[in-house]
């Protein structure tokens, strides 16, 4: 079996064939009539771009929209998201996640704003250039911002491309990666890059989705090789899952009159900048035994109770977290220094890292 539909298979920058334009010309009428409107769409201006863009890595834009609209109310412009501390930028990121996008975004703008005077490069190589930018991203804003020819091979594109060249590898394959692109370049117009862009991410997020996609209201049915073949349900191939290790952590939610201990975790290293409960590593004895020689200089450990457990993935470890409430008496001695006592009920609202955000339903249990 080919991984190729007809035509449309030359390598970057020898793809004028009529498939490959058949692609664009389909993608821009189904575009006109049932594209999306969404707030970052009623702008050229590359800062609201890029923005939009990093937001919407690794996440939906349902829940995009309203951090999006927040953010540029306290940041109006890169001038003043550089002007900013990052705890501020990290804060106002409280919920959305993957906070390395919130730190590359502060040191993307502080760089511009030294180097550049507040401009950013419309090419993709110096787009590529900027912390938490890779190519997928600086294609988007090449296209959406300057209108210039650059393909993106994001998420969405990953999986109509597979489908629709019926890609029979794994698709982070480095092999695959190459083909992936080279497509991608190929599809690309050379003209309404900014509209092309545009719709083929709607239909990667409307039509040709993970699950279920809607192939009979799909403007490339007729071109696409999975279609034909009955591969769809099976296209993207599944990645084979790497065995990564696991870790087992301690965290207390020290309780004194209905206020709790949160700690800023360092700038700098993982997770940096984001706020944590105290906690301990766990393989080292008992729990119960650990927690009271954790506070052995404080006077009166009135209670402590295990809440529950919750388990959270990193890239490179499994994190299982159990979380224990501790009431104190007096807490006035581990204050000093320790972090910010905070109401339980403003937790919701800290951007606690991941493994401890999943912690907060357990709080009432
Ligand atoms: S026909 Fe179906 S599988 Fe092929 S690109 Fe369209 S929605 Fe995706």
């Amino acid at each position: 079996m080919t991984d190729s539909p007809q035509k449309a298979q030359g390598p970057a920058g020898h793809c004028l064939s009529f498939a490959a334009q058949d692609v664009a010309e389909r993608l821009l009428n189904w575009y006109g009539l049932a594209g999306r409107e969404l707030p970052w769409r009623q702008t050229r201006d590359p800062y609201r771009i890029w923005l939009s863009e990093i937001m919407l890595q690794q996440t939906t834009v349902a829940a995009v929209v309203g951090y999006y609209r927040r953010f540029l109310e306290r940041f109006t412009s890169l001038e003043t998201l550089a002007s900013a501390p990052l705890e501020d930028v990290i804060d106002l990121w409280a919920g959305l996640g993957y906070y390395a996008r919130a730190r590359n975004l502060h040191a993307t703008a502080r760089r511009l704003v030294a180097e550049r005077g507040g401009e950013f490069p419309a090419g993709v190589a110096e787009l590529m250039r900027l912390p938490g930018i890779g190519r997928s991203t600086a294609g988007a804003i090449s296209a959406l911002a300057f209108d210039l020819r650059a393909p993106i091979l994001d998420g969405n594109v990953r999986r109509i491309l597979c489908r629709l060249f019926a890609l029979q590898e794994p698709p982070r394959s480095a092999r695959a990666d190459k083909k992936l692109w080279s497509w991608a370049e190929c599809l690309t117009p050379g003209h309404r890059v900014h509209d092309y862009t545009q719709a083929i991410m709607d239909l990667g997020a409307l039509v040709c989705t993970p699950n279920k996609p809607d192939c009979e209201q799909c403007p490339l049915e007729t071109l696409c090789v999975a279609r034909s073949r009955n591969l769809v349900e099976l296209l993207p191939l599944k990645m084979p899952r790497k065995k990564i290790p696991g870790r087992h952590q301690l965290a207390l939610l020290l309780v004194d009159r209905e206020r709790c201990l949160v700690q800023r975790r360092p700038a700098s290293g993982l997770l940096g900048s984001l706020w944590e409960f105290p906690g301990l590593e766990a393989d080292a004895g008992e729990p119960l035994e650990m927690i009271r020689q954790y506070f052995a200089g404080i006077e009166r450990i009135s209670e402590i109770r295990l809440l529950g457990r919750a388990r959270h993935l990193y890239s490179h470890f499994r994190l299982e977290v159990d979380f224990y409430r501790v009431e104190l008496e007096p807490c006035e001695r581990i204050a000093e220094g320790a972090g910010l006592w905070l109401p339980l009920g403003d937790l919701e609202q800290l951007a606690l890292h991941g493994a401890h955000k999943k912690l907060l339903p357990l709080i009432g249990a």
